[in-house]
């Protein structure tokens, strides 16, 4: 057979040692060379005979690292089980068996076959009586198929878990540990994980033999190709922010996480209710649901999927435009993991975060952890987003085909158009597109937090302290208090909440207790207070704080109208 690989890919996979066979089923898919991950490990796997732990995000090519050397192994005229890969989800599991199979395609007579919850056990028992050289499994279910003795891995060469931190953070434990039991001594186990919290750990020390570890990129850092982007905005706000990006970006492919099932119904229905190509992804859905709105997704029918980070998981689409955390998840690694599900292979992925004040401090620990920065991007404004769409649409009318089907049609145009200039009808048919557009706009406030306390700080130092003049505190406090600036510490388990009342309102702070009181916030949540000439700071339990702000925004005291904002910690 000749071998259909092209030139720059002999020079790259050829040198990893792998047979004409699949190297012609790799050159079909596209792979032009080996990412690094590929690299890395399939040389090891070849020639080594070390256990390894691979420390890899998702979506750096680990199935073929693993699925190369796996099916070059594979010896055809034995029917038992050779290679067992465990992974976290259902959706992992098909594409993994779909993944190796595509790579085996020019290896006739390879059985795969994958096993998994939430469909149909006798199906999956059939199968397997059938021959299966290799078993994708989720471990729940494949602890049951071992169980009632449907499948035997006692002969298995090679182990794989992959995404090991994904399935102990599912609970997966009791399970993964009854398998590794039962795998014979003799076999090579191999361990895909993202992350290495102590569980992995252990697991590897447990159960393999002394593994090399190969960290393929930074160990949790984010996704090389992933640019980071957060978005300032009111908690209020935080829906319009949402809608704004998705205009921004008239091509959105986007998952776009939320921290609860609640909350991701709640968001999928109000964008489907605006408009947009939404829909929910989440545990309270069922399989066929869930195999529903990803079958639409996958197709494109869908621009944005809102989803769990739990129902996230095994989603394999690897030209995501964005990743948008409606919410910052509630742990760190977590956010490794959504961001990684864009900037796949060698494509460029965007994660964008939508936060409030107090979320800032959250931005900075990422950071920390993925070893890259956030850059912050304004909340794009009406006349951006405007202009965005037009040339999205002009850009779209002028690559459309035109087709002889018109041409019936002319006279017709001609008729009703002939005589209208130019001009005139361009407006018009762009102006019956966005009409609606323009007007929803029109009205659209500005989403963006203004640098307002530096603003003030500024002017009143211009002032040379001018606002010293003030009413004076009838509190007794001392002077300093009445030039305008920032608060010193507050309590632990407190924020600054900055309202526009100060010393020239004649406010006091037993004002601040009551004005609290008529918002339903009791004395226990209200920590110092730092009272300045033009504003005055008051700390605020955490756990009130959001409310508190919502709740003083647009009230009254002395018949003036209170704005609120809370500071970052
Ligand atoms: P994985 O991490 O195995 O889920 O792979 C992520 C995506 O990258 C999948 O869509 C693969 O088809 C693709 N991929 C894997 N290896 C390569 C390669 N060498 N060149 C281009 N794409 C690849």
């Amino acid at each position: 057979m000749r071998p259909n690989y092209s030139d720059k890919m002999v020079s790259d996979f050829l040198e990893l040692g792998l047979s004409t066979e699949i190297l012609n089923a790799v050159a079909e898919l596209g792979f032009e060379k080996p990412t690094p991950v590929q690299a890395t490990v399939i040389p090891k796997l070849l020639v080594e005979d070390r256990d390894i732990v691979c420390l890899a995000q998702t979506g750096t090519g680990k199935t073929a690292a693993f699925g190369l050397p796996a099916l070059e192994y594979l010896d055809l005229e034995n029917p038992a089980t050779q290679v067992l890969v465990l992974c976290p989800t259902r959706e992992l599991c098909r594409q993994i068996s779909q993944d190796l199979g595509n790579y085996s395609k020019y290896r006739n007579g390879i059985r795969i076959v994958s096993v998994y919850g939430g469909a149909g056990i006798q199906g999956q028992i059939k199968e397997l009586k059938n021959g299966a050289h290799i078993i994708v499994a989720t471990p729940g279910r494949l602890l049951d198929l071992l169980k009632r003795e449907a499948a035997d891995i006692s002969g298995i060469s090679t182990l794989i878990l992959d995404e090991a931190d994904e399935m102990l953070n599912m609970g997966f434990k009791d399970e993964l540990d009854a398998i590794l039991e039962q795998a014979p001594e003799g076999r090579r186990s191999l361990l895909f994980s993202a992350t290495l919290p102590k569980e992995v750990e252990r697991i590897a020390r447990s159960y393999m033999k002394d593994p090399e570890i190969v960290t393929v990129g930074q160990r949790n850092a984010g996704s090389e190709n992933v640019e980071h982007f957060y978005y300032l905005i009111r908690e209020e706000d935080r829906y319009a922010a949402l809608k704004r990006i998705a205009d921004y970006n008239p091509d959105i492919y986007a998952i776009v996480f939320c921290k609860t099932r609640e909350e991701t119904q709640k968001i999928a229905d109000a964008l489907q209710r605006d408009g947009y190509d939404a829909d929910a992804l989440h545990g309270d859905l069922s399989q066929a649901q869930r195999d529903h709105v990803m079958g639409r997704f996958k197709r494109k029918a869908l621009h944005m999927l809102v989803a769990t980070d739990v129902a996230a998981r095994g989603i394999d689409v690897s030209n995501l435009s964005h990743v948008i955390n409606y919410n910052l998840p509630q742990e760190i690694e977590l956010y490794t993991h959504r961001s990684g599900r864009t900037g796949r292979a060698d494509k460029n992925g965007v994660s964008i975060a939508i936060i409030n004040q107090r979320e800032k401090g959250k931005i900075r620990r990422i950071e920390d952890v993925i070893k890259k920065k956030f850059t912050r991007l304004p909340v794009p404004g009406a006349r951006e987003i405007c202009e965005r769409q037009l040339s999205h649409l002009i850009t779209e009318i002028n690559n459309a085909e035109v087709r002889n089907d018109i041409y019936a049609f002319m006279p017709t145009i001609n008729e009703m158009w002939g005589s209208l200039p130019k001009e005139e009808l361009v407006k018009k048919m762009l102006s019956y597109e966005f009409n609606r557009f323009f007007d929803y706009y029109r009205k659209a406030k500005d989403l963006n937090i203004p640098e307002k306390e530096k603003k003030e700080k500024s002017k009143t130092e211009a002032a040379g302290g001018a606002d010293r003049k003030g009413q004076q505190p009838s509190s007794g406090k001392k002077d300093r208090n009445t030039r305008d600036g920032n608060p010193g510490e507050c309590e632990k388990g407190f924020v600054w909440l900055r309202l526009n009342l100060g010393y020239k309102n004649k406010v006091i702070p037993r004002d601040i207790i009551s004005i609290m009181k008529a918002c339903g916030i009791g004395k226990k949540s209200v920590g110092k207070i730092e009272i300045f000439n033009e504003f005055l700071y008051v700390a605020m339990k955490d756990s009130v704080a959001d409310y508190a702000r919502s709740q003083l925004n647009g009230a009254t005291f002395d018949r003036r109208r209170l704005s609120a904002s809370l500071l970052e910690k």
